[in-house]
């Protein structure tokens, strides 16, 4: 994480326009949702991505959710279906968070899904975020504007206090409304709640007409990192490893010979823009995978953190 000076934007039409042009850049910006304030990076851009990771330390990665402006625009990223359009229709924009498969030529970054191959999306109702995601007209990953492990902030003020020199900006807006996190519905299998959150499980069984499975036979989905479905290769990984051992294929990190480096240079947020992608293509291959040693520091806690349960015992 390199400390930047951090600006305070108001939400005006020259505030947004600045905002916008940040995030095109790949920088981080904080705005207002009418959940809780949110570190926003462009979802295609998978330094900034990583970037969200280190300004919040946090130790591992799960998936994130990105913010789009319109139906038509989640549209382009998702498989849609008719139970997204009901419930879309019903509750977007608003706190609600589908999980659909991701369609081809998508272009979002791997860290954004946590490699997996579903997308959970959300129109959010906030007229600023709105705006912003209309001037930039791309996705916007974006958890909470917090430091990991502290509360969810629902003003600038609680932005500045955990984030100030960590992200190039705050989109000012006063208070958030609900400071409730959205509900998630995951539908790329049965309709199931992964979430819940502003919209009442009641309220979307109405709509859809039938009933919402529960993630994990009644275990609700409440805190990130207790997801099921993490990405894990096929291939067997052996971790800190200096050369090849027998047929297998080496996922290098600087100056190592090896036949995908996640970063030449040694850097922790490039590398971590990579992971996901290089664990995918080397357990293409079906041999087994080698790892570099990766430093424990910054962004290199939540590699290792990803690194380490690719590589335990399966059943
Ligand atoms: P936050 O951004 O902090 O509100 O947390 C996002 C939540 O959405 C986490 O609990 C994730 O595990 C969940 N999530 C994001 N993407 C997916 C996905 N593709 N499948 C299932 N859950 C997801
Ligand atoms: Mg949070």
């Amino acid at each position: 994480m390199i400390p930047c000076h951090t600006q305070y934007l108001s939400a005006d039409p020259n505030g947004l326009a600045k905002a916008a042009d940040l995030l095109r850049r790949g920088l981080l910006v904080a705005f207002p949702t009418e959940t809780v304030y949110g570190l926003g990076g462009d979802a295609r851009n998978g330094e900034a991505v990583a970037a969200i990771y280190a300004a919040k330390g946090r130790p591992s990665f799960n998936p994130l959710i990105a913010h789009v402006g319109s139906v038509k625009a989640a549209q382009r990223y998702v498989q849609w279906s008719d139970q997204a359009e009901v419930l879309a229709n019903a509750f977007w924009p608003g706190p609600l968070t589908l999980v659909l498969p991701l369609r081809d030529g998508h272009g979002v970054s791997s860290l954004v899904t946590a490699g997996l191959e579903t997308l959970a999306v959300r129109v959010p109702a906030h007229p600023t975020a709105q705006a912003l995601l209309e001037a930039l007209d791309g996705p916007v990953a974006a958890p909470s504007a917090n430091p990991s492990g502290r509360i969810s902030p629902t003003t600038a003020a609680h932005v500045r206090a955990g984030l100030d020199g960590r992200i190039a900006a705050v989109l000012d807006d006063g208070p958030c409304g609900v400071g409730l996190e959205s509900t998630i519905v995951g539908l790329a299998g049965t309709p199931t709640l992964l979430r819940p959150g502003g919209v009442e499980l009641q309220a979307i069984e109405d709509v859809l007409g039938s009933r919402l499975h529960l993630h994990q036979s009644g275990d609700l989905l409440t805190a990130p990192g207790q997801l099921q479905s993490h990405y894990a290769p096929e291939s067997s990984v052996r971790l800190n490893a200096q050369t090849r051992q027998g047929d297998e294929l080496l996922l290098g990190f600087g100056a190592v010979g090896c036949d995908y480096n996640l970063s030449v240079d040694g850097n922790l947020n490039e590398a971590a823009a990579n992971l996901f992608a290089a664990l995918h293509d080397l357990d293409k291959t079906g041999r087994p995978i080698a790892v570099s040693p990766i430093p424990n520091d910054g962004l290199g806690v939540a590699i290792n953190d990803r690194l380490k349960r690719a590589a335990a015992p399966r059943d």
